[in-house]
């Protein structure tokens, strides 16, 4: 089903990302990971692609596992390093044959060590010039695209970077996923920015509960996202003790996901980093 349908619907729409393990046990470990999270029904699941290498693989093996073993409504994602054209509508042909109708169409991050992406052979520099080749070569296609309330990390101008979004709304994006974020006024600031530009689809909450203030001050860093002082007060004060880091990090997302639900959002994606805990603990949070 295209997951546009199901935000159609107008309910708030629970969704998961997995990413694909780098191992035969590692994709055993996910399998009951993803069984425990049947029970709390999430109306899609995403699995990231990876920057290079055997991940790559497996986000299709991970995908059909997730689908045709498990049930769920899955969504793989694609990004354009290193695929040119050709490869990228090869890829296009086998997601659409496997029975897949949604992708999360990216550009993808600069391989590590390199500071600035640089296109493939005959390839695509933008997520725009992917959604328009997604599109054309498969109309049915249902496509996600990436947004950043903070602003993405190489954009001169928050401007600039909505000017981009908008194009590849523009070229066939059916919703927008975030990036993580733990104030949500950074998230409501930007839906008003998105709507007063004319961007109009859904705007979906990307949510990660933490594990660990290192952690959490790496991806900050890493994404050019804030990290509000009470958070991390929080996770200093559970020091070296992971179980109570991680209730922090549970703790926080919940009250970010009751405030954003509470405010129209429509639904709410958890980066469940492969673990089933934080998701099962949110569900539970919200349906009390
Ligand atoms: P773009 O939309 O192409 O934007 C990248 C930069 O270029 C921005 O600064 C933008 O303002 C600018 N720009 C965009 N279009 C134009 C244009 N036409 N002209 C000029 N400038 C332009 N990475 C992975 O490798 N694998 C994943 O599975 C993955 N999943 C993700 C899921 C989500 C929900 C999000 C938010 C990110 C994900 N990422 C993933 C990370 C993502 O690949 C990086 O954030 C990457 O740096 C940007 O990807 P994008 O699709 O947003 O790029």
């Amino acid at each position: 089903l295209p997951i546009a349908d199901l935000f159609a619907q107008g309910r708030p729409l629970r969704s998961l990302e997995f990413f694909p393990p780098k191992d035969d046990a590692g994709v055993a470990g996910l399998r009951e990971t993803a069984t425990a999270l049947r029970r709390i029904r999430p109306d899609f699941v995403s699995v990231t692609y990876g920057a290079g290498g055997g991940t790559r693989e497996r986000t299709t093996q991970v995908s059909a596992l997730l689908r045709g073993e498990l049930g769920f409504t899955v969504m793989p994602h694609l990004t354009c390093v290193g695929h040119s054209r050709a490869e990228l509508e090869g890829m296009a042909d086998r997601i659409h044959a496997g029975g897949f109708r949604n992708i999360m169409a990216l550009r993808g991050d600069p391989p590590r060590g390199a500071t600035e992406f640089k296109p493939a052979p005959d390839g695509l520099r933008h997520a725009n010039e992917l959604v328009a080749l997604l599109k054309a070569r498969h109309p049915d296609f249902c496509l996600g695209v990436g947004g950043y309330p903070e602003r993405h990390p190489e954009a001169p101008s928050m401007e600039a970077d909505l000017d981009n979004l908008k194009r590849k709304v523009d070229a066939g994006a059916a919703f927008v996923t975030t990036q993580l974020f733990f104030d949500n006024n950074a998230y409501y600031r930007f839906v008003d920015r998105c709507r007063a530009r004319g961007i109009l689809v859904p705007v979906v909450p990307g949510i990660m509960p933490v594990l660990s203030l290192n952690q959490t001050q790496r991806f900050t860093q890493m994404c050019g996202v804030a990290l509000p002082a009470v958070l991390t007060k929080r996770l200093e004060a559970a020091g070296d003790d992971a179980g109570t880091a991680e209730a922090v990090g549970i703790d926080w997302a919940l009250a970010q996901i009751r405030d954003l639900l509470a405010n129209g959002a429509p639904g709410y994606h958890v980066y469940i980093l492969n673990r089933a805990k934080s998701a099962l603990a949110l569900a539970a949070g919200l349906a009390a």
